[in-house]
């Protein structure tokens, strides 16, 4: 097999709909979407809209590669058109579209109101799915996404994990042993720094969105879940070939990772909606297996913990979304705040477990569909679980998983073993996304050790993957990150040890440039450095990241903190908590900012580069690493591409004939 890239790209089509202006009044913010650019794999579905603002009556035209098509909801010469338009704008639509014939297309369209007309194309390409390589040798498609790591939070974990010597590492991670390695590029449709909702959509539809929104376009509608789609992985593929889809996250399931996999919303944050999408909408992708936090949003308004609210929910899904894309009647929606989603889930025929006890009892013979919700929101990262697993509590004797009321949670390769063991009882193959939440997470917050256990969490759950692959032969795994998170960077390493870093007078009020704090002395760099060496305890994880000589990481993307170079006993309330839990952590003396945490409230202050609190994403590529089972689709993301060029690489290692 020959390596070279062959996912072409459109260079000579601009982003954006190409606008003809008309010279007297006309309407205004006239698109179309899929924008100019977009590429699909053949018979991959989508919804193409044309909108825009002006006075009404409305009228629009569209015709596909020259020949006239009727839209599919909008009625012509009215004010309302396709009733999902907000007061002002009018609406057309055409759902659920597919070009069967590889190469470019044509959409033109015309939208006019009362005062003029506007014209606007798009030209998309479509991929075949036969590859010049081959391909179709796979059935299972894995994909690990540790959210937000970049390549200094692999090597960060790798030093921590084995040490250097003689000026090599002393071991490889998992993630490292793989043959493919190549680099992706993260932008959105509309910055050069994603979140994470068009960064994993990238690699399940093969398209971009505009930040905060996944699986659809970015459109004037007056509920985000009727933004125009665009088709899953999972679902083309169950579509196609009956596969499965099981998403497996240490964040809430209603996150923007795992939703960007099954849930088709232009708002990330719309948690009750996109819980039940994840049910309602389970016969169109196969969803066999969802783990992770985000119970609050599967309890009854009424209940300790729910989330649940209409303002978060969505009813009324349009009548041609659900007949052209096919859903059941249900689908439709309902603003249902008291609605137990967890009984609901039960009644589809799903097993539930709420912790890692039981869990590990289904790993001996898993069940047909599996529901676990393991904490109110995010779960608890790596280093917190391991404490109250280890017995090692907080200095006043309680753990920080008891704080969060959800104390016996499993970790994320135990979640993917049996998330595994679920999803091979179809032989016709799956879709797994494996989600290590918190590397983000925790380098938003600015906590190297917490960063760097989540790291290696994620690893044990990349060996999962990587073994299965070993015994199931036509299976594929990529590694990868939907962004960077931070700017992590490994400065050096603690110099003096730590009981004299613990010692250090406060730094806090040193703020004259002319002064160097304690802290910024402690920080050795090149020869100083030297080699940080941890130990390892039998269950994966270091003894203590506290040890002399700890590797010191800093963040091109800060925000402000006091920085103490120890690890921090509590850490920063995460946001996805119920509010209930929020205000129980608050009163527990946790920091709501990094800046706000007291055991750092010694450190030396760090003005950061940017507002806000805490550290941001980055337009860093990240690494890829590849591995297949049964074929060399592995070697298809060797060398440098684009996050959607993910998608169609992972799609022809399945369909290609
Ligand atoms: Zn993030």
């Amino acid at each position: 097999m020959i390596v070279h890239p062959r996912i072409l790209r459109l260079a000579a089509v601009v982003a954006g709909a190409l606008l003809s202006l008309p010279a007297f009044g006309a309407p205004t913010q006239v698109t179309l979407v899929p924008p100019s650019g977009a590429r699909f794999l053949e018979g991959q579905r989508f919804d193409v809209r044309v909108e825009g603002l002006g006075a009404g009556p409305f009228t629009a035209t569209l015709s596909v590669d020259g020949q006239p098509v009727a839209f599919t909801s909008g009625v012509q010469n009215t004010s309302t058109t396709d009733g999902i338009s907000p007061t002002g704008w009018g609406g057309f639509n055409l759902r659920a579209h597919a070009f069967r014939k590889p190469g470019l297309h044509t959409l033109t369209a015309t939208f006019a109101d009362s005062t003029g007309s506007v014209s606007v194309t798009s030209t998309v390409q479509v991929l075949g799915v036969a590859g010049e390589h081959g391909g179709g040798e796979a059935r299972n498609v894995i994909i690990l996404l540790g959210d937000g790591m970049g390549g200094s939070h692999r090597t960060a974990a790798r030093i921590v994990m084995y040490g250097v010597s003689g000026g090599d590492p002393n071991g490889r991670l998992e993630m490292d042993a793989f043959p493919g390695l190549g680099l992706v590029s993260t932008h959105s449709l509309n910055s050069i720094i994603t979140d994470s909702a068009p960064g994993m959509a990238c690699y399940s539809t093969g398209n971009h969105a505009n930040n905060n929104q996944e699986g659809v376009y970015p459109a004037h509608v007056t509920s985000p879940f009727f933004q125009p789609r665009v088709e899953y992985m999972g679902e083309y593929l169950h579509r196609a070939k009956g596969t499965s889809l099981g998403i497996v996250t240490t964040a809430d399931v209603e996150d923007a990772t795992p939703a960007a996999n099954a849930v088709h919303t232009g708002n990330r944050n719309a948690g009750t909606g996109i819980v039940d999408q994840y049910l309602d909408e389970s016969a169109n992708n196969g969803l066999t297996v969802l783990l992770g936090g985000g119970r609050r949003w599967f309890l009854p308004a009424t209940q300790f913990g729910s989330s649940r609210g209409t303002a978060t929910d969505y009813a009324g899904l349009p009548s041609d979304l659900i007949s052209r894309w096919k859903l059941p009647a249900g689908a439709a929606g309902a603003a249902d705040p008291n609605r137990d989603l967890i009984a609901d889930f039960k009644g589809a025929g799903f097993t539930y477990v709420e912790d890692a006890s039981g869990l590990k009892g289904l790993a001996s013979s898993p069940p047909r569909k599996l529901l676990g919700l393991f904490g109110y929101g995010n779960m608890n990262v790596a280093l917190d679980k391991v404490a109250k697993r280890r017995g090692t509590p907080l200095a006043d004797g309680t753990y920080v998983v008891d704080h969060y009321h959800a104390p016996d949670q499993p970790m994320l390769d135990e979640m993917a073993e049996v998330a595994l063991g679920v999803l091979s009882k179809n032989h016709k193959g799956f879709v797994l996304l494996i989600e290590g939440a918190h590397i983000d997470k925790q380098s938003h917050l600015m906590d190297a050790d917490r960063a760097v256990g989540e790291t290696l969490e994620f690893d044990r759950a990349v060996g999962v993957a990587r073994r299965f692959a070993d015994s199931n032969e036509g299976t594929v795994v990529v590694v990868l990150a939907d962004h960077e998170c931070s700017g992590f960077s490994l400065i050096g390493a603690l110099t003096g040890g730590v009981a004299a870093a613990r010692a250090l007078p406060s730094d806090a009020a040193t703020l004259d440039p002319a002064t160097t704090p304690a802290r910024q002395k402690a920080a050795g760099t090149y020869d100083a450095a030297g080699f940080p060496r941890y130990t390892f305890l039998a269950d994966g994880y270091p003894a203590t990241m506290d040890v002399d000589g700890k590797v010191l990481v800093g963040y091109g993307a800060s925000g402000d903190r006091y920085e103490t170079w120890l690890s921090k006993p509590l850490p920063v309330v995460d946001s996805l908590l119920p509010d209930v839990i929020k205000a129980e952590l608050k009163a527990k003396t946790y920091g709501s900012e990094p800046i706000q945490r007291v055991s750092d409230a010694n450190g030396f202050y760090l003005r950061g580069n940017v507002t806000g609190g805490q550290a941001v994403h980055t337009a860093a590529d990240i690494p890829i690493s590849a591995y297949s089972s049964g074929s060399d689709a592995w070697r298809e993301f060797v060398g440098i591409q684009t996050n959607t060029d993910v998608f169609f690489k992972l799609m022809r290692a399945v369909l290609a004939r």
